[in-house]
């Protein structure tokens, strides 16, 4: 992360298999985190950022530091298991936004489209619902949600949802 929301200088974290604790005091930091793999996912939604427009991850100074003109997160997938279906063994993706609201892309190190990035990983599971990060108050949706609508939410995670689209469609013809 760099020049993304509090963090200004650049910033790197290693996220190993199993569970990872991010603990700090109030304001920290620690949200920020993980909207910024939210971000670089490919997120278009302000309000999913906290924010009220896109912009706002833009690192925007603080009493002593001057406020930056871009912001920069890149992920880098360990793909040794080929989950990804691209040729690489780590694959980064990176995210760059500029305060005219210009956004740029790149899949190891090479220009891409959003596009790009979204059928990337389209068939990982992490998808554009972004049913990887659970907010606050979306557990309590989803345990108080009807059953069907509880199973759509699975189905669509688990990447059946498509699957099933299709199979309606075979089967009307
Ligand atoms: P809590 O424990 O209350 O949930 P947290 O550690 O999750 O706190 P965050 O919400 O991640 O904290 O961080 C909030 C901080 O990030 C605030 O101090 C806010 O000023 C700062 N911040 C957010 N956006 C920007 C920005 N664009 N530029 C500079 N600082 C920012
Ligand atoms: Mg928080």
């Amino acid at each position: 992360m760099k020049g993304f929301k509090s963090f200004a200088s650049a910033t790197s974290m290693r996220l190993e298999p199993g569970i990872t604790c991010v603990v700090g005091p109030n304001g920290s930091g620690k949200s920020n985190v993980v909207d910024a793999i939210a971000w670089v996912l490919g997120e278009q939604g302000a309000k999913a950022l906290r924010g009220g427009k896109m912009e706002d991850v833009i690192f925007a100074g603080t009493s002593g530091r001057a406020p930056l003109g871009r912001a920069e997160v890149t992920l880098t997938i360990d793909n040794t298991d080929g989950a990804l279906p691209i040729d690489y063994t780590e694959v980064s993706i990176t995210r760059r936004m500029f305060r005219s609201g210009e956004s740029e892309y790149e899949i190891n190190g090479n220009h891409c489209r959003l596009l790009d990035i979204q059928e990337l990983l389209s068939d990982s599971g992490i998808g554009r619902e972004m049913h990887i990060i659970v907010g606050q108050g979306r557990l309590d949706g989803m345990l108080h949600a009807k059953p069907e609508d509880r199973r759509a939410f699975i189905e669509e995670a688990a990447g059946v949802l498509k699957h099933r689209k299709r199979k309606e469609k075979a089967v009307r013809k």
